[in-house]
């Protein structure tokens, strides 16, 4: 039972088109069943009805023309209680209605269920058999099982347009993902594909397939050209045996071979770089499989030479800088640093990817450069939106793709919108980051970055409140020597000196890998992370901490703050291992002072171990990110939980305005680093509960600090009692809006549904 419900949902998942997905499940369900009839009706929520959209068993003409109310009907039924109906005599059912158009009458049981997919009933499948059976409990199960996972695949078909009918091709399509940096725009859309990597290259649909076959047959005679010039260098350095080879891979490379099925992969309306991974993929996996170690080598020079052809396929059909449209919104199926790198600086308004997290190296620089970014776009349709016009909403998540003209225009006026009022802020941020009454927030920087521009953040900012020293770490292909170490805190230090700068030792692991040390497991943000690896390292951590006191002689704003700690054990252990760092300076003759040292509060198990905490550390550091990951039990990285994932529900502002009132009472100064200090709302409530700085992304300081600026410390401490005690996220976030409304700062917010 199992592989038949795979193997259909794998049919129906390769399907092309809509129509075709449709026709695989009845067909495919009806067989499986060996019932007479299976039928699927979709839920048009426009015209608030049922429709009839493939069946087979009944008349093929009443498709498109049946259409029920929720309610009518057996069908109807089942679409409004979101039940399935499993009836021997169906004709009997009061709810019965006789379609002439279906020739229904003929069919006595009936066994419908929902379509479902998170929450929504998007359709009905039905079974029918001619003679009276009672379908059983294994087929009832059976086709609930079947229709919760073609949930999933409607879904997506039905919002994005993946599954186009032709009849309604290329509408607006949106795709949802995690929001992880700030910001729209409206471009359109490149997609890239990693260079010569046969794994990665998108499928495409070519817009002019002749000029990809003689691309494909130029980069051909390229590979053929180079093998012929290797086989020629080594003609005298190896055996007449060897030699062959190379006339192997000539026959290979030939446009008889490898050229003609490609071509003709081409013509099946592929473009040449994955008309060729297609060719390579199927050749090497056949290849592969056989029992000879001759041929199964040969795999392998299949793979290398399509990589070849796959180079100059890519170098032919390379973007230069003035090919990029003027507002280019590079999709990919994972976007490297890298390749962020290689655009010009101008004509990147956005960024989408499929893979990576709000953590990852990516995300960073993007926020960095203050480029909206979305990414974990499982869905995303890659080879159907090249080219196309799209918006991107940075801070919802989300990607429209061929929007339409009012979306469009009510996106060019927030854009708009949004450019004045930064206009605006900008007058005031050498102002004081004040309270209208006079109450003093220190607002601090998040960095990590070269990119982050010191000279002007330095006089709008206390000081850096999170330097990620995982992010240097990522741009490197091994860790980075102690000198280099010291060179680069050292930089990050005297640029800001005097203001203090918080340096964070390393915090990799969960989504923030390094590639040259990657941690492989089931559940990354439960397992080998920040403190919990560099104790496993001292001799990662030790050369950290020599670095970072070194980097500090004569400046003396070095402060340490460790991730990731859950119990006090770990806090003493980096102590020693801190103090033994300094020994070691000493004994070199290098005299350092002690810098502070505090603890990141991520792990909920700190909340409750303050006092224990306070008694060895200078200060805490609230990592809202992590901490609202952890105590809601939601991957913070996790597009399908996102809408679960806010840092505003009730439980974590308890939480918060519960640390901020400890560290108080134990005299430790407390602020907080995580996204929430740099949301407008946010702050205040932070600022309210007692928070005694906050730091964010150098974009989030303006709106911040004008929201600050507008409000009185009264204003901000009322508002934690009134929301404190709100029920759910959606309460609060209302209230949140409601309040900034009244204070009229309600458009420093990120604009809203
Ligand atoms: C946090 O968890 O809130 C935090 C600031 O750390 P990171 O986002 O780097 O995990
Ligand atoms: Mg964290």
């Amino acid at each position: 039972m199992l592989d038949t419900l795979r193997r259909i949902v794998q049919e129906v998942n390769g399907a092309r088109s809509l129509d075709a997905a449709l026709a695989t499940m009845v067909r495919r369900i009806r067989k499986a069943m060996r019932t007479d009839v299976c039928s699927i009706y979709l839920f048009d929520r426009e015209r608030d009805r049922l429709v009839l959209m493939d069946t087979i068993g009944l008349r093929t003409q009443a498709v498109g023309i049946v259409t029920l109310r929720l309610g009518e009907g057996l069908v109807g039924l089942v679409g409004q209680r979101e039940e399935p109906l499993n009836l021997e005599d169906a004709p009997g059912h009061p709810q019965f209605r006789y379609f002439a158009e279906t020739g229904e009458e003929r069919f006595s049981s009936f066994l419908g269920v929902p379509i479902i997919h998170q929450r929504r009933m998007l359709g009905v499948l039905v079974v029918q058999q001619q003679e009276k059976r009672r379908f059983d409990e294994g087929d009832e199960a059976f086709l609930v099982t079947m229709a919760a996972q073609l949930a999933g695949v409607l879904a997506h078909a039905l919002v994005s347009g993946t599954l186009n009918r032709p009849a309604e091709p290329d509408g607006q399509a949106m795709f949802s993902g995690v929001a992880a940096s700030p910001g729209m725009a409206i471009g359109e859309i490149v997609v890239v594909a990693p260079p010569a990597d046969l794994d990665s290259v998108p499928d495409l649909i070519p817009t002019d397939p002749d000029a990809e076959v003689v691309r494909l047959h130029a980069a051909l005679a390229h590979v053929r050209e180079d093998i012929r010039k290797a086989g020629a260098r080594l003609a005298s350095r190896i055996s007449t045996q060897e030699l062959a080879l190379f006339d192997v891979y000539q026959q290979m490379l030939g446009d008889a071979a490898l050229g003609n099925e490609v071509e003709k992969r081409i013509r099946e309306g592929q473009w040449a770089p994955g008309a060729l991974a297609d060719v390579v993929r199927r050749h090497t996996q056949y290849l592969e499989r056989v029992d000879d170690g001759y041929l199964r080598e040969r795999a392998m020079d299949i793979r290398d030479l399509g990589r070849r052809v796959l180079a100059h396929l890519q170098e032919s059909n390379e973007l230069t800088p003035s090919t990029y449209p003027a507002n280019t919104i590079l999709v990919g199926d994972e976007i490297s640093a890298a390749t962020l790198g290689e655009l010009p600086r101008g004509r990147l308004a956005a960024l989408v990817s499929i893979r990576g997290s709000s953590n990852s190296h990516v995300a960073i620089l993007a926020r960095a450069m203050g480029i909206p970014t979305v990414l974990g776009m499982v869905d995303l349709p890659l080879p159907r939106i090249n080219g196309a016009k799209a918006i991107l909403d940075g801070h919802r998540g989300r990607l429209f793709v061929r929007p339409e003209p009012q979306l469009a225009k009510r996106y060019e006026r927030l854009i708009k919108e949004e450019r004045a009022l930064a206009e605006v802020l900008e007058h005031e941020q050498h102002l004081p980051s004040e309270t209208s009454d006079g109450h003093r927030m220190p607002l601090m920087v998040n960095t990590g970055l070269a990119v982050d521009m010191v000279a002007q953040l330095k006089p709008r900012v206390s000081g850096v409140g999170l330097y990620r020293t995982e992010v240097p770490f990522m741009m490197n292909e091994r860790f980075p020597s102690e000198q280099e170490q010291t060179r680069l805190y050292h930089e990050q230090l005297s640029s800001f000196a005097p203001l203090p700068v918080v340096m964070r030792t390393l915090d990799i692991g969960g989504d923030k890998d390094l590639p040259y040390f990657p941690i492989n497991e089931a559940n990354p943000f439960l397992g080998w992370r920040g403190i919990r690896v560099t104790l496993d390292h001292p001799e990662v951590l030790m050369v950290q901490m020599r670095a970072m006191l070194m980097a500090s002689r004569e400046l003396d704003n070095l402060r340490i703050l460790l991730p990731m700690i859950t119990s006090v054990d770990e806090v003493d252990t980096a102590l020693r291992l801190l103090a033994r760092a300094r020994e070691e300076l000493a004994e070199d003759g290098i005299e350092v002072a002690s810098p502070k040292v505090g603890v990141m509060i991520e792990v909920p198990a700190t909340l409750y171990q303050l006092s224990a905490l306070a008694e060895r550390v200078d200060f805490f550091s609230v990592g809202s990110n992590d901490l609202t990951q952890y105590l809601l039990a939601v991957d913070r990285n996790n597009a399908r939980v996102a809408s679960l994932y806010d840092a505003c529900h009730p439980a974590v502002l308890n939480a918060l305005a519960r640390l901020a009132e400890e560290s108080q009472r134990l005299g430790v100064p407390a602020s907080v680093c995580g996204e929430l200090a740099g949301d407008p709302s946010g702050a205040l409530l932070l600022m309210g509960m007692g928070f005694e700085a906050l730091s964010m992304n150098a974009p989030s300081l303006p709106r911040v600090r004008a929201a600050i600026r507008r409000v009185s410390i009264g204003d901000a401490r009322s508002l934690v009692a009134e929301t404190l005690s709100l029920p759910t996220t959606a309460v609060v976030r209302a209230h949140l809006r409601q309040r900034m409304t009244d204070w009229q700062i309600g458009h420093l917010l990120s604009p809203q549904d």
